[in-house]
């Protein structure tokens, strides 16, 4: 149920709907915009909205019957916006993140974030716990990754972002990245969620290999419901009947996400096609259906990478497209 609250109302009287809510055993989400506030009160018991409806500053009281409330653009008609290292994803802006699939040695991170550096980038991703199909592929290099790429981000006055595969990890995570990357693999890893829903950094969502949109929300529900406001929604690609490419970038999920819930939506376009050759053209369809940014792999020797090289751009061509994005975004009316 939402609450609306008459413009301008004091916040004694969103106080006194706060306690009455919590009272019969709600939890209460705030959300205040331009003009008005948005009470989500959020649980399982039953209510009588009238009783709220005679609360002194109440405007509205609104069932929601879809399963996303936190998420929904009905709780939080502004987009939000969520800034790392003075970039910020959503409400107009684009975010670019940028870096190797994995962390393999101090020198392979250090090359390549000095050039993505050089070409602007601010956000750094490098996988540590990887969470690779086979058991005899490289796994990562665990906290000795994460150590790298902290290292390197601070030289080059990066941000980082890493994914994260378990709980007891959250704490070693909250040391050294900015972002906690949940992987496709583990979009509905709701231990993880809920567990990631009472930090405050921010968490960027993947979407699952086979996912619906409603699922995709629905964790990101998870998160939100602890608590946690930043959650970063990541396009990867799904599993389809082609296989031309490693996956089927699902370009028409941006406008329809972006229609529902108020949070950004960034792409993936790497990890969706799986080929080189294709991420410039998908990065470009991202930004022209109105992404609010994008996660692009690069490799500073792309031929030897232990993971994803097929995929990962050269830092020179990754610095092309980056020039070429900057342009295309003025045409949406937005900006890197
Ligand atoms: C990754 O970003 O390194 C990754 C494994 O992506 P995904 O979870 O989308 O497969
Ligand atoms: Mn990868």
């Amino acid at each position: 149920m939402l609450i609306v609250m008459e413009s301008q109302t004091g916040e004694d009287k969103i106080l006194k709907v706060i306690n009455f809510i919590k009272q019969k055993g709600f939890d209460a989400h705030i959300s205040k915009g331009e003009s008005h506030t948005v009470i989500g009160c959020v649980g399982r018991k039953v209510i009588d909205k009238r009783d709220i409806e005679l609360l002194e500053g109440v405007k509205e009281v609104i069932r929601i019957t879809s399963p996303y409330k936190l998420v929904s653009r009905v709780f939080k008609p502004d987009d939000t916006v969520i800034t790392v290292n003075d970039v910020k994803f959503g409400g107009g802006n684009l975010g670019m993140i940028a870096g190797p699939c994995s962390v393999e040695t101090l020198e392979q991170v250090d090359e390549t974030a000095r050039k993505l550096c050089d070409a602007g980038v601010k956000i750094l991703r490098g996988g540590a716990f990887k969470p690779r199909t086979s058991p005899y592929a490289f796994q990562g290099l665990g906290e000795e990754g994460l150590k790298i790429l902290r290292q390197v981000a601070d030289k080059y006055n990066m941000a980082v972002t890493s994914e994260i595969m378990e709980v007891s990890h959250i704490p070693m995570f909250l040391d050294y990245v900015d972002i906690l990357q949940v992987g496709a693999r583990n979009m509905q890893n709701f231990n993880l969620l809920k567990k990631l829903g009472e930090i405050n950094k921010p968490v960027m969502l993947k979407r699952g290999l086979s996912a619906t949109i409603e699922e995709w929300l629905m964790s990101a529900e998870y998160i939100m419901s602890g608590g946690n406001r930043e959650v970063i929604l990541c396009e990867r690609g799904i599993r389809t009947f082609e296989h031309m490419t490693r996956n089927t970038l699902d370009i028409s999920a941006i406008p329809v996400v972006q229609k529902i819930s108020h949070l950004p939506v960034i792409v993936d376009p790497s990890h969706a096609t799986g080929l080189r050759d294709k991420v410039a053209p998908m990065s470009k369809a991202a930004i022209a259906a109105g992404a609010d940014g994008l996660i692009i792999e690069v490799h500073n020797n792309p031929d030897c990478a232990l993971c994803d090289g097929a995929q990962s751009l050269h830092p020179e061509e990754f610095a092309e497209l980056y020039k070429d994005l900057q342009v295309l975004a003025k045409v949406v009316k937005k900006s890197f």
